[in-house]
C-alpha cells in the first residue's frame, strides 16, 4: 500500500521521510520515481528529484552549494547574521566580496605535474627550470567561476576590510555558515572585497 508521506532533505545528499509506522526511511536519489520500502514493509513513491527538490524548499533546478547560496542571497537569507563579522557589534550593514572558485584546479596541477615530469626526463634540469618559467599561475580565471557575496560587515569597517589577507578574509568569511562550507569545499578560492 501507497502513503502520503512529508519529503525532508539529509541524510548527506539523500532524502528520507517518517513512515506511517515511525520509522525514519532514507532515500538515495537513485530510488526517484520508483517506491521506497519501509521495513515495516509500507511502500511510497519516491518522487522525480526535482519534484524532492520543490518538496523540501529547495529551487527545483538547484545544483550544488553555490546555487543555494545565490538562491538565499536573493531571497534575503543571507547573511544570516546581525552583527559585524570584524568588530563583532550589532549591524545592519553588508559589504560585498567576490570569491574566485577555480573549477579545474586539481586537473591543471595534475597535468601542470605530468608536463613538469616530461620536461624535466627531456632535458633533465634545465627541462624542470623552463616548465618552471612557463607555468601559468594555479588559478586561472578562465574556467573559474565567481561568487559575489555579501557580508554582514559594519561599514565603518569596510575599510579595514580590504586590508585584510586572504587567511584573515577566510576567517571572516567562516564566521556565516554556508561561507565556511563553499571555502572547505573550495579551499584555493580567491577572495576580494569590492566596496
Ligand atoms: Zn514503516
Amino acid at each position: 500500500m501507497e502513503t502520503e508521506v512529508e519529503w525532508r532533505r539529509g541524510p548527506g545528499n539523500g532524502y528520507g521521510y517518517t513512515c506511517g509506522c515511525g520509522r525514519a526511511v532514507a532515500v538515495s536519489t537513485a530510488l526517484c520515481g520508483s517506491p521506497a520500502r519501509c521495513e515495516c514493509g509500507a511502500e511510497t513513491r519516491v518522487p522525480s528529484l526535482s519534484r524532492l527538490r520543490e518538496l523540501t524548499g529547495r529551487d527545483p533546478y538547484e545544483a550544488g552549494l553555490m546555487d543555494e547560496i545565490r538562491r538565499l542571497i536573493r531571497d534575503g537569507r543571507l547573511p544570516s547574521s546581525g552583527v559585524c563579522a570584524l568588530s563583532g557589534r550589532p549591524t545592519e550593514d553588508t559589504v560585498l566580496l567576490s570569491v574566485l572558485i577555480p573549477r579545474f584546479f586539481q586537473d591543471q596541477s595534475h597535468r601542470g605535474m605530468g608536463k613538469a615530469l616530461l620536461m624535466t626526463w627531456l632535458l633533465g634540469w634545465l627541462g624542470f627550470m623552463l616548465y618552471q618559467v612557463s607555468k601559468k599561475p594555479q588559478i586561472e580565471e578562465e574556467g573559474a567561476e565567481s561568487l559575489e557575496i555579501p557580508l554582514r560587515l559594519a561599514a565603518d569597517q569596510a575599510p579595514r576590510a580590504r586590508e585584510l589577507s586572504q587567511r584573515r578574509l577566510r576567517k571572516l568569511l567562516r564566521t556565516e555558515p554556508l561561507y565556511a562550507r563553499l571555502l572547505q569545499e573550495n579551499p584555493h578560492s580567491r577572495i576580494t572585497v569590492l566596496g
